[in-house]
């Protein structure tokens, strides 16, 4: 466990007036308070709950390594690039649990998930970490670190701090009102007072929490709830569900990949079923984070089990699998270690917000919309964001500009999220077909891959590149209707430059 000074012994003040007020302070939320204060911004950074907290979501991918060095450097940031260095065994800072991605197995197992799952359904498709590669990372260490940096740097904490009203000032910006839990942390000789008011103006406001459901009690809805922004969950294609936890003595699997000398230095191995597929990362103490994942029924009133097991997505006992490596044996001796309530199951995964930046609001990607953890684009995706709502507020704070910079920061998150939508159900709907599965995974690589895009402007995965985008949608409309062979020939036409990814093994 991260055991750094945190929470800070600053107890934030009942009244506050800042320049931006940072609505989560999960990596993306203190990543950016880091960015603003390094611009010389006052910052309010705003937690509903405590830190350290239990979060999944562990994958760094080797593209948002390069981009969170781009922001270390750009904003002086030094307490990050040993959160990217692999190789550094310190790992990050004391305390702080991470590992190395060396690189992705996608191993297929057939039929289904469960006990009717069996052995090795074809030769797997191993995709190695491009690069320095990229890094696992326990967020619960990770994201108390970050939480950490931005207090260090000024920003003023409050955390256990509902808001209730988001009211536009006659003069511009906000006044946000709400209570703090200040249960425990009131001075010796001082009353508890379990809801203390709290006011903050600010001029601008960011959402660096999650869209709701998965992260989120019901009824806060965050800034959309706040501001009354419309829902966009219509526009999604992807229709999940998702079951996470950590687990203590799951032993290492016996997996088909080079190099496994440092036991922090695995592969991430996802096991691919006909009906969804299941994933583990570990930490070089022994914990696990595991994630199984598939297709969501909407229930129908009156007829039990349309997901399986249960109608709002659990599965009974969702990490008794058969895979690959002895998963089940390993899953056996293996001990549920977080959260204390049980695997997270929050039903259907997807959330979209319909309007993801005004003049003077923005909502970084996690906030925005929870589309699907296959491909991990998500912390990737909040890299890049942070890198451009930061310049975007760098160059533009209170100027006439500002607000149609914003207009174009809201155009891009929408279409780089409509690309996450688009390579993620294609996957989905060729569960089942290992080899059109492949091929949807190699596609999304292959717009991953193109780590120029960002440094020269571009969009996350090529989301405003037509060609790409034209095969993107070609290869969704051909799953389960094209063979394999006819779908990777097509890809390789439209998409001549990353031709040699795109193959079918028989
Ligand atoms: C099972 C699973 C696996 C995943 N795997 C990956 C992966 O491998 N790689 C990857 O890149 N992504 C992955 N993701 C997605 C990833 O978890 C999210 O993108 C990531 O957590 C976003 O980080 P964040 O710091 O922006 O927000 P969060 O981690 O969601 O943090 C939000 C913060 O906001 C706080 N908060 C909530 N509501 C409010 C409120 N109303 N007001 C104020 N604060 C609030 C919370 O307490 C929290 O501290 C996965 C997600 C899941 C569920």
């Amino acid at each position: 466990m991260f055991d750094p000074p945190f929470p800070p012994d600053r107890t934030p003040p009942h009244r506050l007036r800042c320049d931006v007020a940072v609505l989560g302070a999960g990596f993306g939320g203190s990543l950016i308070a880091c960015c603003l204060r390094a611009c010389g911004r006052s910052v309010a950074l705003i937690d509903s709950g405590r830190l350290p907290r239990f979060a999944l979501g562990e994958t760094l991918t080797p593209y948002a390594a390069a981009l969170l060095t781009a922001l270390a450097e750009r904003y002086r940031l030094n307490w990050l690039p040993p959160l990217l260095d692999p190789a550094d065994g310190d790992r990050g800072g004391p305390g702080v649990r991470s590992g190395r991605h060396r690189g992705t197995v996608w191993a297929p197992v057939g039929p289904v998930g469960g006990n009717g799952g069996g052995e090795e359904a074809g030769a797997p498709l191993i995709v190695p970490a491009v690069g320095l590669g990229g890094a696992l990372w326990h967020r619960g260490d990770v994201d108390a670190f970050a939480a950490a940096r931005a207090v260090a740097a000024d920003a003023v904490f409050f955390d256990r701090t509902a808001l209730h009203s988001a009211e536009r000032r006659s003069g511009g910006g906000y006044l946000l009102t709400g209570t703090r839990d200040e249960r425990g942390v009131a001075p010796a000789g001082f009353v508890h007072k379990p809801d203390s008011p709290v006011r903050i103006e600010a001029d601008f406001l960011i959402d660096a929490g999650p869209p709701g459901g998965t992260g989120r009690t019901d009824g806060d809805a965050g800034l959309a709830g706040l501001l009354g922004l419309p829902d966009g969950l219509s526009t999604l294609a992807s229709r999940t569900r998702l079951t996470f936890a950590h687990l203590s003595a799951l032993d290492p699997p016996n997996l088909p990949i080079a190099d496994q000398n440092d036991p922090a230095d695995e592969a991430i191995v996802h096991h691919v079923f006909a009906d969804g597929w299941y994933r583990e990362l570990r930490f070089a103490d022994g914990t696990a984070s595991v994630a199984r994942s598939g297709l969501f029924e909407e229930p129908v009133p009156g007829v039990a089990g349309a997901n399986g097991d249960g109608s709002n997505g659990a599965w009974a006992d969702p990490f008794r699998l058969v895979g690959w490596g002895g998963l089940a044996e390993r899953h056996g001796r293996s001990v549920h270690a977080a959260p204390e309530t049980g695997p997270c199951s929050p039903g259907r995964f997807q959330r979209r917000v319909g309007r993801v930046a005004g003049a003077d609001y923005a909502l970084l990607p996690a906030a925005a919309a929870a589309i699907d953890p296959l491909h991990d684009t998500d912390l990737t995706h909040t890299a890049a964001a942070v890198l451009r709502l930061g310049d975007l507020l760098d160059s533009h704070w209170g100027r006439p500009s500002q607000a149609a910079a914003l207009e174009r920061y809201a155009a891009t998150l929408d279409r780089e999220l409509t690309r996450i939508d688009g390579l993620a159900a294609p996957a989905y709907a060729a569960l089942g077909d290992w080899e059109t599965f492949r091929l949807a995974v190699q596609l999304h690589d292959a717009a991953a891959a193109d780590l120029s895009a960002d440094e020269e402007g571009g969009e996350f995965l090529l989301a405003e590149n037509a060609d790409f985008t034209a095969a993107a949608s070609d290869f969704a409309a051909g799953v389960g209707r094209r063979s394999a062979a006819e779908l990777a020939a097509a890809l390789r036409a439209r998409l001549p430059h990353a031709a040699d990814r795109f193959g079918v093994s028989a």
